[in-house]
């Protein structure tokens, strides 16, 4: 079962991997350049920020120096460190006057009571510590420096360096402020993104630049995670190195708007979106790309491979591309055809083979010589489809072919027919031992020549039966169109012709062994076989079967008389009229001598009498020629059969012979069953053999 999970196609890892290639660098580039637009501006801000800062910071610095010089000036004059009121109260009204700056002032004495002031007054509750403040805040130390209140203080000698008192001077914040806004709209109009305070110790604002959210006086609360800021930038005026003395502890922010940075906020969404329809158009190329470049392609040769795999090489695997996946198909579609060609070859040697067997066991089945030949000669032609078809066999003596079976061909050719080896088709043939294909006789130059003018137009295939070495033979097939025949059919006949010539061979020894060599009828040893087949059989079918004994009169007379080959002559002529007489189903033997047997299967006595009697007469009838000696004998013949005279092999032939014996005693030249060997038994004997008494 095959899990779908998202990336088990093709396409879509393709599509995956275009958008990581597009996206994935994009994004990068996109990072960095945002990062680094980002340090620029931020970089940018901040370098304005630090110059601002230093710059009012500057600025504040100026104003407090000049300040406290008018201070220290005025503190170290005579009237002054006289700290004599009547002296002091004028002096004090026409600095206040002079120095703007300085909102009140005020002088102690060596008491610590206030001796004169002039303009506003901040209350000191508690003067304890003012020599200590004073003598500190001559160093910066002490200064207070709210957005309401910030002093300089001093601490006042005599000429002998004695304490005589301490000086106090409020300074006019609002006019400081005054001058610091002016200084901080100036800077606005420079740069409108950006919001300018001066802070106090508590956060309070001193000044703003111009449509700052927070005004003089308000405590400052806006802090970076507003999203109204972009950057926020602090610092002290104590942290500007140099200038800490005689500087408040005031804090100077900027806040840059968003404003400020909006050009890498535009980059930044720029970016996101080309990056977006970036990913977007590489996943839709992937996809489209993947479908139709290598998912389709691929996904036809795995069509092309199902249809092999189920067995079915009829299909070609179609063209896909030349890419990698192209050559796959291409393999494929080799294979594809290998396959089927060595399928078509593995059947055609598969139909073979079982043509080969299907002969095999026809040729098997058959014992008779001229039965096997028949097979053989229509297995082969049947194959072919051969209009015509024979075999030859070789004659040892003549070494001369002759036609033994033949189909399609005038019975005048068939006896007529002797060909001489290497003479011919057939003669050069078995002489070769090679087989000869003549697709068309008529163009066949060789075959014309071959065949010396007896031409019948088509195709013919000639193969040699030999067997163990031993030239039996040719297989000879025909049709009438030329080019039906081929190598194909050439090779599946020698395979055909080796079982047959093996087959006609083993026939041949086996006629051989079985054949009497003078007579050519059957041996005893067949005799007896047969008739205890024949036997089985109708004891089993219930059936009856005759055994016919013959022998010759006076045969040793005979060639006393005419010499031994005479004799022989006679065995030979008394054989063929043996066999024309009987049946095809009945069997002819030698017993041996001069005495033959004849096996009648299905038959009893009563009908074998009959081929028995025209034995008899017709070797009384035939006069021999014998080298111009004109002779002729007889034959005496004793019948018995089973199941009416005997029940096994041994008694039915003890009959037999018993009839023939009786034959012989009662005159010769006569048949007798053994049914007148009972009757000559029951009855006394009548009269002598009239031979007997010559
Ligand atoms: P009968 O009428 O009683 O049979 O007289 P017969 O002379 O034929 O007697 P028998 O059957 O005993 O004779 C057998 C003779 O057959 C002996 C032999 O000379 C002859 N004979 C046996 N075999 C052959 C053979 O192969 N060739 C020839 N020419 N004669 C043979
Ligand atoms: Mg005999
Ligand atoms: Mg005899």
């Amino acid at each position: 079962m095959k899990v779908l999970y998202p990336f088990n196609r093709i396409w879509a890892k393709l599509s995956l991997l275009l958008v990581l290639i597009t996206f994935l660098p994009l994004s990068i580039l996109g990072y960095m350049a945002i990062t680094i637009q980002q340090t620029q501006v931020t970089n940018q801000v901040r370098g304005m920020n630090y110059g601002f800062s230093r710059l009012i910071a500057f600025q504040i610095y100026s104003i407090m120096r000049n300040a406290r010089g008018v201070f220290d000036t005025m503190a170290y004059s005579r009237d002054i460190a006289s700290v004599d009121q009547a002296r002091i109260e004028p002096i004090l009204g026409n600095f206040l006057q002079n120095n703007p700056i300085f909102e009140g002032v005020s002088v102690y004495g060596q008491n610590k009571r206030l001796v004169a002031q002039a303009g506003r007054q901040l209350p000191l509750e508690d003067t304890t510590t003012l020599f200590t403040t004073a003598a500190l805040d001559r160093y910066g130390g002490t200064l207070i420096a709210k957005a309401d209140d910030a002093q300089f203080k001093l601490v006042l000698y005599d000429d002998r360096g004695l304490i005589k008192g301490a000086m106090i001077a409020v300074l006019n914040l609002k006019l400081l402020a005054r001058t610091l806004n002016e200084i901080l709209s100036l800077l606005t109009q420079a740069y409108a993104n950006l919001h300018i305070y001066v802070l106090d110790s508590d956060y309070h604002v001193i000044a703003a630049s111009q449509d700052a959210p927070f005004v003089e006086g308000n405590l400052f609360t806006t802090w970076s995670d507003d999203p109204q800021v972009a950057h926020r930038f602090e610092m002290s005026l104590k942290d500007l190195p140099g200038y800490s003395y005689e500087t408040p502890p005031w804090r100077i922010v900027n806040i840059a708007k968003p404003g400020a940075v909006v050009t890498l906020v535009k980059i930044q969404e720029k970016v996101v979106q080309i990056g977006m329809l970036t990913g977007l158009v590489a996943l839709l190329f992937g996809v489209f790309f993947g479908r139709t470049f290598i998912t389709r392609p691929i996904g036809r040769l795995v069509n092309a491979a199902n249809h092999i795999a189920q067995g079915d090489l009829s299909r070609p695997v179609p063209f896909v591309g030349q890419d990698e996946v192209g050559e796959l198909a291409d393999a494929f579609e080799k294979m594809r055809a290998n396959l089927k060609r060595m399928q078509a070859d593995l059947k055609e040697k598969y139909d073979e083979v079982q043509t080969l067997y299907g002969v095999a066991k026809d040729i098997s089945l058959t014992l008779n010589f001229n039965d096997l030949l028949d097979v053989i000669l229509d297995r082969a032609m049947k194959i072919v489809m051969a209009e015509r078809g024979s075999i030859m066999l070789l004659d040892d003596d003549t070494q001369e072919l002759k036609i033994e079976v033949a189909r399609g061909v005038s019975s005048e050719v068939v006896s007529g027919t002797r060909v001489k080896l290497g003479e011919a088709v057939s003669g050069h043939v078995l002489q070769s031992g090679r087989p000869m294909l003549i697709a068309d006789t008529l163009k066949s130059p060789n075959f014309s020549k071959l065949k010396e003018g007896k031409i019948a137009a088509g195709t013919m295939l000639s193969v040699p039966l030999i067997a163990k070495d031993k030239r039996l033979g040719v297989l000879n097939v025909s049709k009438a169109t030329p080019y039906t025949l081929d190598e194909r059919d050439q090779e599946l006949f020698m395979g055909l012709a080796n079982q047959a010539a093996v087959a006609i061979e083993n026939a041949r020894l086996y006629t051989l062994a079985i054949t009497d060599e003078l007579t050519k009828i059957y041996i005893r040893r067949f005799f007896y076989q047969r008739l205890s087949e024949e036997l089985r059989r109708a004891r089993r079918y219930k059936g009856s079967c005759t055994v016919i004994i013959l022998d010759i009169d006076h045969f040793k007379k005979f060639n006393d008389t005419y010499g031994h080959p005479q004799g022989d002559q006679v065995l030979i002529h008394v054989a063929r009229t043996l066999k024309s007489c009987m049946r095809k189903v009945d069997i002819v033997a030698r017993l041996g001598g001069e005495e033959f047997a004849v096996v009648c299967p299905e038959q009893n006595v009563e009908a074998a009498l009959v081929p028995a009697e025209r034995i008899r007469r017709t070797i009384e009838g035939a006069m021999l020629d014998l080298s111009g000696v004109k002779v002729n004998v007889t034959v005496s013949i004793g019948l018995a059969d089973f199941p009416n005279h005997a029940q096994n092999q041994a008694d039915v032939i003890d009959r037999a012979d018993q009839a023939l014996y009786h034959a012989k005693h009662t005159g010769r030249n006569r048949v007798c069953s053994y049914d007148q060997v009972l009757a000559a038994a029951a009855a006394p004997p009548k009269a002598e053999d009239p031979e007997q008494t010559n």
